[in-house]
């Protein structure tokens, strides 16, 4: 199957897509919740943003992501799936894409030290009641324990990521559930 084509492509390049519990998770909060407007952070290759778009067929995506290559690739996978009516991709950096349109949903997978900035600039785009979910909260379980970690940047890093958890928490706008599926997600749906 063509999904399983993709799945196969970003494992043999190293392409940290979704894991399935993951999607899974993502794609049942889509239909339950009704879901029709998405902006995504960080595409890679376009696999996630399909699984999205599959959910339903008036489900409509922006995505955004910065690597050249994996935006062709993303292009390419998405004409597969003759989703290009319904997924536009942005090739830029995330920081300097400006978007006046509102979603439904923003799913931020982009660079993990990085999801507390998309956040504060993208909730400008979140519809009044609209959800973020963030990807990678966990970090392979690294999060429970930063003070073992003896590589200085990836210590950073985890810090980085429980400091955003953290953010979450304290923020009264948002009601953040975090759930224990794939690499972490956390739920943060505007009061
Ligand atoms: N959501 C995808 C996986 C994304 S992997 C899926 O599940 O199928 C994270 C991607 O974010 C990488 O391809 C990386 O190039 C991109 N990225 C990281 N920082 C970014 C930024 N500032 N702007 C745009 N893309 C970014
Ligand atoms: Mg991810």
């Amino acid at each position: 199957m063509l999904l399983e084509e993709i799945e196969n492509y970003a494992k043999l390049n190293h392409i940290p897509i979704m894991e399935k519990d993951g999607i899974m998770f993502l794609k049942d909060y889509i239909k339950k919740n009704n879901i029709k407007k998405i902006l995504e952070i960080g595409s890679a290759i376009g696999y996630s943003a399909i699984q999205m778009a599959l959910v339903d067929d008036d489900i409509y995506i922006t995505t955004i992501e910065r690597d050249s290559i994996r935006y062709e690739e993303a292009l390419r996978n998405i004409s597969k799936f003759n989703l290009n009516n319904r997924i536009e991709i942005i090739c830029d950096d995330a920081f300097n894409v400006d978007i006046e349109d509102k979603y439904d949903l923003i799913f931020i997978d982009a660079a993990k030290a990085q999801s507390r900035r998309f956040f504060e600039k993208f909730q400008e785009n979140l519809e009044k009641h609209g959800t973020i979910i963030t990807d990678n909260i966990n970090f392979h379980g690294l999060t429970n324990c930063v003070d073992t970690i003896s590589s200085r940047n990836l210590r950073s890093l985890v810090r980085k990521i429980n400091a955003y958890v953290a953010f979450l928490k304290n923020n009264a706008e948002f009601e953040t559930i975090f759930y224990d599926v794939g690499d972490g997600i956390a739920v943060s749906k505007r009061n």
